[in-house]
């Protein structure tokens, strides 16, 4: 199942879309204000965000740039306005894809699973495959390839947690310290090196060369499913 959030605050859009989505197989979640949606984005699990960029309590824009402090979920924009410096403003935010409307459904739809993918939103119940190893985002567990747990501490866990969620994207050391650790932490980045050395340990066919939890020097960490470290 793939969660979307729905960010639209014209109501015959968001019901229409909603309708279409769920008939999809798309589990939907909904948010008609900025707020409600940066609010959403923290407390649900999402795949996809699919975000209006005229909202009645802040810009568009300003949403995509408060979800990213938290989160790397994909986001999708709808946008009435067709100026290419609004895309482009959106995109260096953080958006992923720029939909203009009015847009078909088959298009909407086509670009949701094309984000979806990149995400490497988990398929079935939150499980995320890799070819040495599976995360159950589920039941908090790490498996090996011959089904064996992988034990790790809460801590590790927490690390390997959000690398995960983030599905392929780049967190920010200073992001993962304060997830894991908190706000008073976010300095603390001998923290990461220690618990990723320990990770890759138990995680990585040859820790050396790490395939799956790839380090961005001065700029943070990455979760790569596919193991091939690109
Ligand atoms: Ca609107």
């Amino acid at each position: 199942m793939t969660d979307l959030l729905v960010v639209e605050d014209d109501d015959q859009l968001r019901k229409a879309l909603v309708l279409t989505l769920r008939s999809r197989g798309y589990v939907v979640h909904t948010a008609a204000t900025g707020a409600a949606a940066i609010e959403r984005v923290r407390s649900a699990r999402l795949d996809v965000v699919v975000l209006d960029l005229g909202l009645p309590d802040m810009d568009g824009v300003r949403v995509i740039e408060r979800v990213r402090e938290t989160s790397g979920v994909p986001i999708v924009v709808l946008s009435a306005r067709r100026d290419q410096s609004d895309k482009v403003t959106a995109l260096d935010a953080g958006a992923d894809d720029y939909l203009t409307k009015p847009f078909g459904i088959e298009e909407l739809l086509a670009r949701l699973r094309a984000a979806a993918r990149r995400s490497g939103a988990p398929v079935d119940a939150g499980v995320v495959r890799t070819p040495d190893f599976e995360v159950d985002l589920g039941r908090k567990k790490v498996l090996s390839r011959t089904g064996a747990e992988i034990h790790l501490t809460p801590t590790e866990w927490g690390v390997l947690e959000v690398l995960v969620r983030a599905g392929g994207l780049l967190v920010p050391g200073t992001d993962l310290l304060r997830e894991v650790w908190g706000p008073q932490y976010e300095t603390q980045t001998n923290y990461l090196r220690v618990y990723l050395a320990q990770l890759r340990q138990k995680l990585e066919p040859d820790q050396s060369h790490p395939r799956y939890l790839i380090t961005a020097p001065g700029l943070g960490y990455r979760f790569d499913p596919s193991g091939t470290g690109g």
